[in-house]
């Protein structure tokens, strides 16, 4: 409350005019204010903003003297967005104080950034650090998430506080990275609408969006963009001088050979090498493509990196290894490039995926497995799960396909359910037994009887999911919900995680996509899906959607559609997907999935309580549906 308080205070000092706004800009202020310190920056000293010529605009237009009110930037790693942004805050704490909000995807890297980029920020700028009191004195009004200075507040916070981003009036919003925010907060509706609602009742506000970008037709930042009016940054030709952006098709090099990359004009065909980019950049113009354009928005990519950042030969190492998966090639796309990735979302072939079934049995552990994931689709009258057991690269086992049949509505099936779900599967080589680690069911249908069966079970190895086709990551953040019991709604004590369908759909076709290698020596493609003997069925449903490009008022929109009667397999196997993410593989190193190796033989000797007889003896289910 005395944050809100503070705010209002500023907020009328501002409204009165007792603040003049100053007649320096961003680039002029950080030039002569900014210091980088050494433990943020990679080139400590005073901020040249001659280093990076094409930010000068961008945070000239972020200047009080411009009367630009949305900047949106849209930008590969390694071109300095981030320093850009910070240079504002520095600007506005010391020269324009006003109530600010910097949003980062979430509060813990909202952090973070506190920790590694604002205090350093303030800490190295003699001015900053005059004007803005030692959060370790008392009374200093400072905290990690909020920067009190004389006439302004700077409030940082994460895209999946609702409460966070509402409360108080701001005149400068900081955006970052929104495309990691999730497209829904607390209910309460999207998190970059939220936080701008707030700048509403200053007529001089400012907002600044950034990203790298995701997946073409559900990135955030590329909508914005292509809203605004789509500025590249052009450069002269050494040559022939002919102003052009510099596009990776015009990329050239020996093969096998980064070293010797070079780039050819469009326009002459000459080709010249990377040191010509110190003469050139600062010869540097951005130009519109979409004059008409609602807002300023800029795009550049990594191969803009001034020398000594981030070289072309660093871009031709990334591409060529990138090369090797749909994944790596997205990334390469999105972090090098700064631009979406278009996955062509093609269903693969059923008949192909169902010839290359192998010989394990259904129902037992490969070697490889290192933790097994459920993913439940509830029916009305079945429940439908696949068993998933996954491995170093994402390689994944399908274990099993099972069905419940029974009224969902009713009690029975949900009893049933926790008996199939106590099962161990025995591993292949020594028979010993691996439970499941983590079980993702789906909300979207008897949302209160799934509510219900969650609760009684562990939170640390069931979670509820409900799928987002806005989201643009697999697995988003969890809010709680409600439950309705006796008619009356109370705290479940549950959480509900958003899964990006549309995401995972587009990962695991990519992965289903991949060809066998030929070679027997040469390694499965990252993500390779392995198969048992399923019958037929079980394949045609796997595949049953293709993504497809529509036009939806006027923008190209992509989205998943069924192109078979029915999906169940597709759905178990992304809830399957979801709970991986959840349990953290994707990010697990070779170390870290070494130790879970480990880890998974030694509760595999005996430290799992034994249940004695396997419960999937006891239930009366069919095996599968399919058959
Ligand atoms: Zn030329």
């Amino acid at each position: 409350m005395a944050l809100a308080n503070a705010a209002t205070v500023l907020w009328k000092a501002a409204q009165e005019g007792i603040l003049p706004d100053p007649v320096l800009t961003v680039s002029e202020w950080s030039d002569t204010h900014r210091f980088l310190s050494q433990r943020a920056s990679a080139e400590p000293g005073q901020w040249r903003t001659e280093r990076t010529p094409y930010l000068k605009e961008i945070m000239d237009a972020l200047s009080a003297t411009s009367p630009v009110e949305k900047v949106v930037f849209m930008a590969g790693s390694q071109v300095g967005k981030t320093e850009a942004g910070n240079n504002w805050i520095g600007y506005i704490i010391d020269n324009c104080p006003a109530p600010t909000l910097a949003v980062q995807p979430t509060v813990e890297m909202a952090k973070r950034n506190s920790k590694t980029r604002i205090a350093p920020l303030i800490e190295e700028s003699p001015r900053l650090k005059a004007k803005v009191k030692d959060p370790r004195s008392r009374d200093s009004g400072n905290s990690q998430l909020a920067k009190e200075f004389p006439g302004g507040i700077l409030v940082l916070t994460g895209s999946n506080s609702a409460s966070g981003l509402r409360s108080t009036p701001i005149r400068f919003l900081f955006l970052d990275e929104i495309d990691a925010y999730p497209g829904d907060v607390d209910g309460e509706g999207d998190p970059c609408g939220l936080a701008e609602a707030r700048t509403r009742t200053f007529s001089r506000r400012k907002t600044f969006w950034t990203s790298t970008p995701t997946i073409a037709g559900r990135s955030r930042i590329e909508r914005e963009f292509t809203e605004g009016d789509m500025r590249v940054f052009e450069l002269p030709c050494p040559h022939c001088g002919t102003f052009q952006q510099l596009v990776w098709e015009q990329m050239r090099w020996e093969e096998n050979k980064p070293e010797t990359v070079r780039y050819k004009c469009a326009h002459c065909e000459e080709e010249f090498e990377e040191h010509h980019k110190n003469k050139i950049l600062p010869a540097g113009m951005w130009t519109p493509q979409n004059p008409e354009g609602k807002w300023r928005s800029y795009h550049i990519s990594s191969l803009y990196s001034p020398l000594g950042w981030f070289s072309w030969k660093e871009c031709v190492e990334k591409f060529l290894e990138a090369k090797k998966s749909d994944e790596m090639m997205r990334v390469f796309q999105n972090t090098v490039l700064g631009m979406t990735y278009s996955d062509t979302g093609e269903a693969p072939e059923w008949e192909v995926l169902y010839h290359r079934r192998e010989v394990y049995p259904i129902g037992t552990v490969p070697k490889g497995v290192v933790f097994i994931t459920c993913g439940i689709d509830v029916q009305k009258d079945r429940l439908e799960m696949e068993f998933v057991g996954w491995g170093k690269n994402l390689e994944s086992w399908s274990l099993d396909y099972v069905v419940i049949s029974g009224d969902t509505a009713g009690d029975e099936i949900w009893e049933l359910l926790s008996r199939q779900i106590e099962t161990t599967f025995s591993t292949e080589t020594d028979g010993l037994r691996m439970p499941i680690r983590m079980v993702a069911i789906d909300t979207g249908y008897r949302t209160q009887e799934v509510y219900r069966w969650v609760k009684s079970r562990s939170a640390l190895s069931t979670m509820a999911i409900k799928g987002r086709d806005t989201q643009n990551t697999i697995l988003g953040l969890p809010s709680p919900v409600e439950m309705t019991v006796r008619g009356k709604k109370i705290r479940s004590g549950i959480k509900v995680w958003p899964v990006g369908v549309s995401v995972a759909k587009g990962e695991l076709y990519g992965w289903l996509r991949r060809k066998q290698p030929t070679d027997s020596d040469e390694p499965l493609p990252f993500g390779w899906c392995h198969f048992p003997q399923h019958p037929e069925e079980f394949f045609k449903q796997l595949t049953a959607e293709s993504l497809v490009s529509r036009i939806v008022r006027g923008y190209q929109k992509y989205q998943w559609e069924q192109t078979r009667e029915r999906n169940e397999a597709l759905d178990c196997r992304v809830y399957s997907r979801a709970a991986a993410a959840a349990v953290g593989a994707d990010r697990w190193d070779a170390d870290r999935w070494a130790y879970e190796a480990e880890q998974a033989g030694a509760t595999l000797t005996g430290e799992m309580p034994n249940t004695g007889k396997r419960p999937t003896n006891q239930i009366k289910r069919k095996r599968s549906s399919f058959l």
